[in-house]
């Protein structure tokens, strides 16, 4: 598969930072009333446009927060000790004492498929990100404005939603 140009959608991202995190800003203040639905069909066509294994820059780049229970499933999936796992590859975020990687690329991504190794029993913070499908969406904001520069599917689904949103559809 041919790779993602990640680098054109983070450079794409930082051009239109200011314009995007004003829009989100906005719609946290006023959001319309179909806002789920225009979310909804914006996502349906991110993900015609984007394949995820042509890019993995969240599990090369970031790192999912995990919690015990996960910990223990993944270390059971590759046979090792809950301890010796959580030692090697585990650690507590200082800033919001979050389990999370203690070092990127995951532990678990194969660089040369893209591919997670665990995906059967993967966090469920990576089966659901990048999170655009939520009733709570106008909460999330803060994270797709942080998420623009290094999620492409983040970039063109708030791209499509301010285009949708601005033209009254
Ligand atoms: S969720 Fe975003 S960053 Fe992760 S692989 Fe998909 S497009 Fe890339
Ligand atoms: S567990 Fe899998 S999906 Fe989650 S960050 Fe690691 S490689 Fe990516």
């Amino acid at each position: 598969m041919q790779q993602l140009n990640v680098q054109y959608y983070r450079n794409r991202a930082y051009q239109k930072k200011k314009s995007l995190a004003a829009f989100l800003k906005k719609l946290t203040r006023k959001p319309p009333k179909d806002l789920l639905k225009q979310v909804k069909a914006a996502d349906k066509e991110v993900w015609q446009e984007i394949s995820c294994i042509a890019c993995a820059n969240c599990c090369k780049t970031m790192t999912p927060t995990w919690n015990k229970n996960e910990i223990k499933k993944v270390a059971a999936f590759v046979k090792m000790d809950y301890q010796a796992y959580y030692d090697k590859y585990i650690t507590v975020d200082e800033d919001n004492g979050d389990l999370v990687n203690k070092s990127t690329p995951c532990q678990h991504l194969d660089l040369k498929t893209n591919l997670c190794k665990v995906y059967e029993v993967r966090p469920k913070d990576c089966k659901h990100f990048p999170h655009f499908i939520r009733k709570d969406f106008t909460d999330q904001t803060q994270v797709y404005t942080e998420n623009l520069h290094r999620c492409p599917a983040t970039l063109l689904l708030i791209e499509k939603l301010k285009k949708s949103v601005e033209s009254g559809s």
